[in-house]
């Protein structure tokens, strides 16, 4: 096993590996742990005691996490004076399967996000956001049950790219004068200006990683999203690319919307489709039925995913996953919330739902059914952290960590669930 200098890993553990496509998972698989900034310090260790005990129950001594800390944000900046050493990249690429509590961004300058940063070194190209109902969570729509959806956003490139100057530096300068002379644009001089490149290659591996996904785990549909009616040859380029995989790559396993016309879908058929960006705002609120597995470029991807897990709850429990050939990070989709950080108040929710994503992605799915029925009892139970406390009548309030008791102590009452019925 590879030595690293900023931490140790146990001898117990072993490497995941990644061969012809194919994550090869040991009983014992070392998992490294970036505990985030802010509430990082209340929900990772929630989270992973809610993993550890899933995991226990599943499969006796016979199958373990072993965690080891990674870091990044703040602490990585007091230990080592960078805000992520080179050995956490490393130590992401060589155990192929890590989690990561929330990290700290500043608005509007200072060092660009660590969360971005992180995505697009590691080239984890498709970052997945389920959003699904949990009974019992207070919702704003009347049928939060009705929403189930596979978020897949592209994370690399659009105007999260970085290419992004400020008004009246030279950069700024020079690219206004090239669009306004050489193409003949009308850029206001006192413009920052940012360009949003969306290229074929980044956008048909995120599509051809949807259309995956819906075949591996029975989705009915995968609708391609996009503002192509005004951005032609971004958005409009990323539906173009995106059929052109479903055509090519998917053929015999795919029907287009537009062939079907009405007519029932061939059996075992998935229906690709495409909707525009404002317009499946509306439609997930207000059929959200119709809509399963959704492929986004990533400013759209980004705001969809939030409003989507709006309707079930929002982002307390809402999970997320970075995915890129094999590497996958799994994080809590919130921020930092400094205010509550240290006061064992927050909701673990979000982070441990992304750490039963991460047990799905091991193939470990008897342990991530075990911390779906844990936690939906603690919520029928009404015993919740005070996000959900205060919407709810008649509720018990629980610490972060109480919380977490609550989930372990279900699970471990628990039968275990049959592979075939974990989705
Ligand atoms: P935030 O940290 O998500 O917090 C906003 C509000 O959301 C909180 O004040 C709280 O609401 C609620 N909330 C968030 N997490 C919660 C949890 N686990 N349980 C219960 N309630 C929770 O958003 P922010 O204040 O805009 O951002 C703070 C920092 O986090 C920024 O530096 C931002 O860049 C960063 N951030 C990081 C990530 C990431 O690491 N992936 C994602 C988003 C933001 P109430 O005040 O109503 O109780």
């Amino acid at each position: 096993m590879r030595k690293f200098k900023t931490f140790t890993v146990p001898r117990e553990g072993e490497k995941i590996s990644f061969k012809n496509k194919k994550l090869l998972v040991p009983d014992y698989p070392v998992i490294p742990y970036i505990e985030g900034d802010g509430i990082g310090t209340d929900i990772m260790p929630a989270a992973q005691k809610v993993l550890n005990a899933a995991v226990e129950k599943s499969y006796g001594p016979g199958r373990k996490l072993v965690w080891v800390e990674i870091f990044a944000g703040e602490k990585a900046f007091k230990k080592y004076g960078e805000w992520i050493p080179k050995e956490t990249y490393e130590a992401i690429r060589f155990f192929m399967v890590s989690l990561k509590g929330p990290l700290t961004t500043p608005i509007g300058g200072g060092y660009r996000s660590l969360n971005v940063t992180l995505r697009q070194i590691l080239d984890l190209y498709a970052c997945v956001r389920p959003v699904r109902y949990f009974e019992g969570v207070p919702a704003p729509v009347k049928s939060p049950q009705d929403v189930n959806l596979v978020i897949f956003r592209e994370n690399t490139e659009d105007v999260y790219a970085g290419l992004e100057w400020k008004k009246g530096t030279p950069e700024a300068k020079k690219l206004i004068s090239f669009l306004n002379k050489t193409l003949k644009a009308r850029v206001r001089p006192d413009s920052g200006v940012g360009i949003k490149p969306i290229s074929a290659f980044a956008t048909k591996r995120l599509v051809r990683k949807a259309l995956q996904y819906a075949l591996d785990n029975n989705r009915k549909t995968v609708t391609l999203i996009h503002k192509g009616n005004i951005m032609k040859f971004t958005e409009g380029a990323f539906r173009d690319w995106g059929y052109e995989v479903a055509k090519k790559e998917f053929g015999k396993l795919t029907v287009l919307e537009e062939e079907l016309r009405g007519a029932e879908v061939p059996p075992g058929k998935i229906v690709v489709n495409d909707r525009i960006a404002d317009s499946i705002f509306q439609q997930i609120l207000i059929r959200p039925k119709e809509y399963d597995v959704l492929a986004c470029p990533n400013l759209v991807g980004d705001f969809l995913s939030d409003a989507a897990a709006a309707q079930v709850g929002g982002l307390g429990m809402a999970p997320g996953g970075n995915i890129g050939e094999g590497t996958a990070l799994f994080e809590a989709t919130h921020g930092t919330a400094p205010k509550y950080a240290g006061q064992n108040k927050v909701n673990p929710g979000s982070l441990i739902l992304s750490g039963a994503m991460l047990l799905e992605y091991l193939g470990w799915k008897e342990a991530a059914g075990l911390i779906y029925a844990g936690l939906e009892k603690a919520l029928r139970q009404k015993t919740v952290t005070y996000d959900l406390e205060r919407q709810m009548s008649g509720a018990q309030l629980v610490s972060t960590s109480g919380f977490a008791d609550r989930i372990v102590a279900h699970l471990n009452e628990s039968r275990l669930p049959q592979p075939e019925a974990v989705s």
